[in-house]
């Protein structure tokens, strides 16, 4: 696996360019590169070049720059200093919607203006884009309503979520979008492809039925000592992402019942034992390893 295809962004530029677009995307990272990366996506959405990136000199892109020096207006969630949510520049199709300045979460309230304009505002050509950036500062209430949205997608629209952590997201909001995984730090190598797509899989772990796992745990079959490679690093994979889910529960203040997390991290090391020093069937231990993955819910 290149570094280029370790990028998200490269991964966002071929699906531009092939016009290949899924109707929601939730774009998870720290600092600030997945909030610019949904604006360049959308950006380059709304770019009539159509050639992966926004080519900067066309009508819309000229449109949906943001001046020299300009800072983009200040929303306010209660509509009163400011709008509840901005065009990208002045663009009609594009549009954003954060966290206000002084307010301690994106508002039921914005999501509905959100809709509203996307209901109103049908583009005459190309492709819209809506941005929820502050996507962890959503609550309950406001997560139910833009979930309507993810379900009866508006056409040639991708609504992008933005967030730090998607565990502060509903299950049913996090199924629905396409993921996008970011690197913590500039140092920090993105997961490969292979990697991003069990974790995205994982998401539904624990939701998936005995034969949707057992259609899993088949894919580790073949080869042995490529099956057992496979697996091996599926299984690193996994600890980690239960080990990251298990942290932001814990941070999130969320009560759970310890024991079945406790009794997954075993059955992953004694799977990855079962495969080092006893020779395990890969297929065999995939399985006692997602069955244990799905049942350390909460
Ligand atoms: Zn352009």
């Amino acid at each position: 696996m290149t570094d280029t295809a370790r990028d998200p962004w490269n991964r966002l530029s071929r699906a531009l360019s092939a016009r290949r677009i899924h109707s929601a995307y939730l774009f998870s990272g720290t600092g600030p590169e997945p909030a610019e990366t949904a604006l360049r996506f959308a950006r380059g959405l709304a770019c009539s070049a159509e050639d992966g990136a926004p080519c900067g000199r066309c009508d819309a892109c000229r449109r949906s720059e943001l001046g020299d020096g300009d800072e983009p207006i200040p929303l306010d969630g209660t509509g009163k200093k400011g709008p509840l949510l901005r065009h990208v520049g002045d663009h009609p199709d594009l549009l954003w919607v954060e966290r206000g300045r002084d307010d301690t979460r994106v508002r039921i309230g914005q999501i509905r203006a959100l809709q509203h304009a996307l209901r109103l505002q049908a583009s005459e050509s190309g492709w819209r884009a809506a941005v929820v950036a502050d996507a962890e500062w959503l609550n309950q209430e406001a997560q139910n309503a833009l979930l309507r949205t993810l379900e009866e997608p508006p056409p040639r629209t991708s609504l992008i979520l933005v967030t730090q952590s998607p565990a502060g997201l509903l299950a049913t909001v996090r199924s629905r979008c396409q993921r996008v995984l970011f690197p913590r730090s500039r140092d920090d190598v993105a997961p490969s492809e292979e990697e991003a797509e069990w974790l995205e899989r994982l998401e539904g772990v624990t939701q998936a039925s005995l034969p949707e796992l057992l259609d899993w745990a088949e894919e580790f079959r073949g080869v042995r000592a490529q099956a057992a490679e496979s697996l091996t690093s599926f299984l690193q994979v996994a600890s980690a992402w239960l080990h990251r889910r298990t942290t932001e529960d814990v941070m999130a203040g969320r009560e759970l019942d310890p024991s079945p997390r406790l009794q997954a991290f075993a059955t992953l090391q004694q799977c990855r034992k079962g495969l080092a020093q006893r020779n395990a069937n890969p297929q065999m231990m995939a399985e006692r390893a997602l069955i244990a993955l799905h049942d350390a819910r909460g």
